[in-house]
């Protein structure tokens, strides 16, 4: 038999009663940790002079470049659209807007996206078909102003959570069990990160990486047993993989930032370096002990130029994007931003063992549970 803990922390909590779940005191605790987040981010937000919208669902077109996973495609009126996976062609333009009316360009949304992410990240623990981004942007920035502005905002949630270190702990002391099992160690204290937050480029992060990996090898070995993958090949010009994000992630104490990600990494929106051919302005935060991604963000290519050769380099179909190319034609200036996941912010915060453990009707990749 297994214990109610062991239970509440496998895939099989799916196959109890719902109810007995959500009404259980830990995961209202866990869900109260998510209430608050939301509110200190919006608190740490609006001090900061961004200006809230509701963000948009459905649209012609939606971000390309969202890492294998499928988008949604609803019948509008005859016509075909996507439920958004990320509404961040909708936010650059509301912040060049914003900006124009001559107010200062600062602009987010708790955006709900829909992602049908590959299979295989149902074993990483911090994917799900639906999720929210706090997705921001400002005008007259670039990545490394929105690379502030992350790292501050993080450093404002979690100096707020810890004043109730307390609840966190009894969240923390529930899920031991889960941690011993695996071999990890388990949270105890919630640290403050010091800012500036560490900065490696894409390189460096691959030859740490690729030393990691050569000075320790068994680190294959454990990432073919927690995640029951075969893992890919490290290299300077593609996306960082989930298993080698994972890994990055694990060595690290402190929450950093991967930046200058290389061309092919990324989506059409991410502008290249004018004197660095081949690189992206562009950046992830990552989380420590193995939390992994926390927030992707860029300055945006805005010169339409350059933006069509993008989108015709990935195979984008122009004419969905007539509203976004018509914006950027007339009125497209320097913006950038980022999303931060809110599950995946929660879930570090509260050491689950996984994201879908974040909320009430979580959807993993691929299980049918509600
Ligand atoms: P992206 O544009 O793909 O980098 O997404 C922005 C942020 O949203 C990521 O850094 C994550 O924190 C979060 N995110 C992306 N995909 C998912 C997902 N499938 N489930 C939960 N959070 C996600
Ligand atoms: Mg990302």
């Amino acid at each position: 038999m297994q214990s109610q803990k062991e239970l509440f922390i496998s895939h099989e909590l799916f196959s109890k009663d719902p109810f007995e779940i959500v009404s259980n005191p830990i995961f209202q605790r866990i869900y109260e940790i998510y209430d608050k987040v939301s509110q200190y981010i919006r608190e740490f937000l609006n001090k900061n002079g961004f200006l809230e919208f509701k963000s948009i669902l459905l649209g012609p077109v939606t971000d390309p470049g969202i890492r294998g996973a499928k988008q949604i495609t609803v019948d509008y009126y005859g016509k075909e659209y996507k439920i958004m996976s990320s509404a961040i062609l909708y936010k650059q333009f509301l912040a060049a807007a914003r900006k124009k009316s001559g107010k200062e360009g600062k602009i987010y949304f708790f955006a709900d996206n829909l992602r049908l992410e590959p299979l295989e990240t149902a074993s990483m623990d911090r994917h799900l078909v639906e999720f929210i981004q706090v997705d921001l942007e400002i005008a007259d920035a670039d990545h490394f102003d929105a690379m502030k502005i992350a790292e501050e905002l993080l450093f404002y949630v979690i100096s707020r959570v810890k004043e109730n270190e307390k609840e966190l702990k009894m969240i923390w002391e529930f899920f031991q069990p889960y941690w011993e099992s695996r071999g990890l160690k388990q949270r105890t204290e919630l640290k403050l990160p010091k800012l500036p937050l560490k900065r490696y480029t894409h390189k460096e992060a691959v030859d740490i990486l690729k030393n990691t990996i050569q000075e320790n090898p068994n680190y294959f070995e454990q990432i073919k047993r927690l995640f029951k993958i075969e893992p890919k090949k490290i290299s300077y010009t593609t996306e960082i993989h989930w298993e080698y994000e994972w890994l990055i992630s694990s060595i690290n104490e402190e929450p950093f930032f991967i930046y200058d990600y290389p061309r092919g990494a990324r989506g059409f929106y991410d502008r290249e370096y004018p004197d660095k051919p081949g690189i992206l302005m562009d950046f992830d935060l990552i989380y420590p002990e193995g939390y992994g991604e926390a927030a992707s963000g860029a300055a945006r290519e805005y010169e339409i130029n350059k933006v069509i050769q993008r989108m015709k380099e990935t195979g984008e179909r122009l004419e969905k994007y007539k509203w976004y190319l018509e914006f950027l034609k007339n009125h497209g200036i320097p913006t950038a931003g980022f999303g931060i996941g809110l599950e995946r912010l929660v879930r570090y915060i509260c050491a689950l063992p996984s994201i879908y453990l974040t909320l009430p009707y979580p959807k993993i990749p691929g299980i049918y549970n509600l």
